[in-house]
C-alpha cells in the first residue's frame, strides 16, 4: 500500500512562507482591511495624536489615542496610501484596544521583528490578522509602509510617557494611581 499524503502541496524550499491558500487569504484580508478599514475616523476625545509620512511611497498616517489609567481605550487613525500602509494601521487599530502601554510596545516590537524576516512571530497567536502581512517581509520596500502606523504608535506612546512622567511628581497630594 502506497502511503497517501494528505493533498499537502510540495514545498521543496521556503518552508516559511504559507503555503499557496493561505497566501491568498492572507491576500483578501489585506484587502478587506484596505478598503473597509476599522477606526477609521477623528477620535474627539484622545489623549495623544501622532501623525507620521512616508514619503518613498506616499503614504499618510494620522493616529490619535484615549488613554485610562495606561490602558489604551480606543484608537483611531486617519490618512491614506497604499493597501499595506492602511491594512496595517487598521489591524493595529483592532488589536490595540484594551493593551496597556508596554503590551502596545511589545506588539510593536513583535511585528517590526516579523517584517525583519522573523518567522516565529509570523506564527504567534496574539499577532491576530497582523501574521497576513507577514510576506510583505520580503519586500522591503514595502516593510516602511507596514511599519508606518506602528512607528506613529511608539512615538505617540513616547509622547505621553514623558508627558505622564512630569505629572507624577514628588508632590504630596494623594496619587491617583490605581
Ligand atoms: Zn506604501
Amino acid at each position: 500500500m502506497t502511503a497517501e499524503r494528505d493533498g499537502a502541496p510540495d514545498r521543496p524550499d521556503g518552508s516559511d512562507r504559507p503555503a499557496p491558500v493561505l497566501a491568498e487569504l492572507y491576500q483578501e484580508l489585506i484587502l478587506e482591511h484596505y478598503k473597509r478599514p476599522r477606526n477609521k475616523g477623528e477620535l474627539e476625545d484622545a489623549d495623544v495624536e501622532m501623525h507620521l509620512m512616508n514619503t518613498s511611497c506616499g503614504d499618510e498616517v494620522r493616529l490619535q489615542l484615549r488613554l485610562e489609567g495606561g490602558v489604551i481605550r480606543d484608537a483611531r487613525h486617519m490618512g491614506n496610501g497604499c493597501s499595506i500602509s492602511q491594512a496595517s494601521v487598521s489591524m493595529m487599530s483592532d488589536l490595540l484596544k484594551g493593551k496597556t502601554i508596554p503590551e502596545s510596545i511589545e506588539l510593536a516590537q513583535r511585528f517590526t521583528d516579523m517584517m525583519h524576516g522573523d518567522p516565529v512571530a509570523a506564527r504567534e497567536k496574539r499577532m491576530g490578522a497582523l501574521r497576513a502581512l507577514a510576506g510583505v517581509s520580503q519586500y522591503p520596500v514595502r516593510v516602511k509602509c507596514a511599519l508606518l502606523g506602528w512607528d506613529a504608535l511608539l512615538q505617540a506612546l513616547k509622547k505621553i510617557g514623558g508627558e505622564e512622567e512630569e505629572e507624577h511628581g514628588t508632590g504630596g497630594s494623594e496619587g491617583r494611581d490605581r
